[in-house]
């Protein structure tokens, strides 16, 4: 059952400028960045929609829906991921769609762990959140890149809405060239398109909740996470100005190790929800979680500080690093 009113008319704009986008007489591939949250969500059921709508032969550009895993992502965010990814994989197949689905991944010596007790950086916190360029934007960008080498240039479409925060909005202005596709800042032959950027929450979600996904079932799966998370998402993450929304104080998705939050209260709500299995990860970052600057003693405090100043800028080694682990235990037997 298809929305009514305000909402279908902007759902039909949306789907119209999708469509004239893909028309146009050039090749450059569609890039959907994928979260697993709603607004990805909802682009790459525009997409798949647009595609189908399509004649068979109009349809010469590529898709790729690309996500990325941290490889420490909380687990049930990244079934999800793999679930619907697959879904989309079988069904484009079988509608012969130029679609590619893609998981990106940190570079192996980039990963959470081998950072944390590899070099013995502190774990992440709100002054060195040294984790989201390396675990997030790096892989995605690389991806992106790679694909700009082989085409010339690529249009990423992203599901950034104005009204999701104060912060996101103003992101939006300060980048907005007044037309349909903005040149990506860091991503030299990447233009960003963001469909649904007008709409806001509620539209969003009567929209899922009401239309299937166009490549079968239905997105309660992904009402239910929401849910069962308090209502918490990790954005795609494909630029520094971006890198705030990662990891902030508010419920969202994202690493099951994240420091730089308080608590974790998306993974609380999965706990709570009945997915006690996941208790013991919330009890380990916890742990991981560096104690509060205030209790450390004055001299001490201080040395830690410099230390980490002068990780930050790259003028300290492995060995001195102030990290979570000692030296002896982060060497090499
Ligand atoms: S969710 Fe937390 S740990 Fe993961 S990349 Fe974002 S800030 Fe870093």
């Amino acid at each position: 059952m298809e929305p009514q009113d305000a909402l279908s008319r902007r759902i039909a704009a949306i789907r119209a400028d999708l469509e004239d986008e893909y028309r146009q007489p050039h090749r450059d591939p569609w890039i959907v960045g994928f979260s697993g949250g709603k607004d990805s969500t909802l682009v790459v059921h525009l997409v798949f929609e647009t595609l189908l709508a399509l004649a068979p032969d109009e349809r010469r550009r590529a898709v790729h829906v690309v996500a990325n895993d941290t490889l420490v992502e909380s687990p049930l965010v990244v079934a999800h991921i793999r679930r619907v990814l697959a879904e989309i994989d079988h069904a484009a197949r079988a509608w012969r769609l130029p679609v590619r689905t893609v998981i990106t991944r940190p570079a192996e010596d980039q990963t959470f762990w081998v950072n944390l007790i590899g070099r013995g950086y502190p774990t992440p916190n709100r002054m060195f959140r040294w984790c989201t360029d390396r675990m997030k934007i790096q892989p995605t960008s690389r991806y992106i890149l790679e694909q700009v080498a082989a085409s010339g240039e690529v249009i990423l479409l992203l599901g950034v809405r104005r009204s999701e925060s104060v912060t996101r909005g103003q992101n939006v202005r300060r980048y907005d060239n007044g037309e349909r596709l903005n040149r990506h800042n860091d991503l030299p032959g990447c233009m960003v398109y963001r469909p649904i950027l007008e709409l806001d929450t509620d539209e969003v979600w009567e929209f899922l909740a009401t239309v299937p996904p166009p490549w079968g079932g239905s997105h309660d799966a992904l009402i239910k996470l929401y849910r069962d998370a308090n209502g918490g998402e990790c954005p795609v993450v494909l630029s520094r100005d971006d890198a705030p929304s990662c990891g902030t104080s508010s419920a969202r998705f994202g690493c099951w190790t994240c420091t730089v939050v308080e608590k974790d209260r998306s993974l609380e709500g999965f706990v709570e929800a009945g997915f006690k299995e996941f208790g013991p990860l919330l009890e380990f970052r916890d742990w991981l979680q560096p104690p509060d600057p205030a209790f450390r003693p004055p001299a001490r405090r201080s040395v830690h500080d410099r230390q980490e100043r002068r990780l930050r800028t790259g003028a300290v080694h492995v060995g001195d690093a102030p990290g979570n682990s000692r030296a002896s235990f982060r060497s090499p037997a």
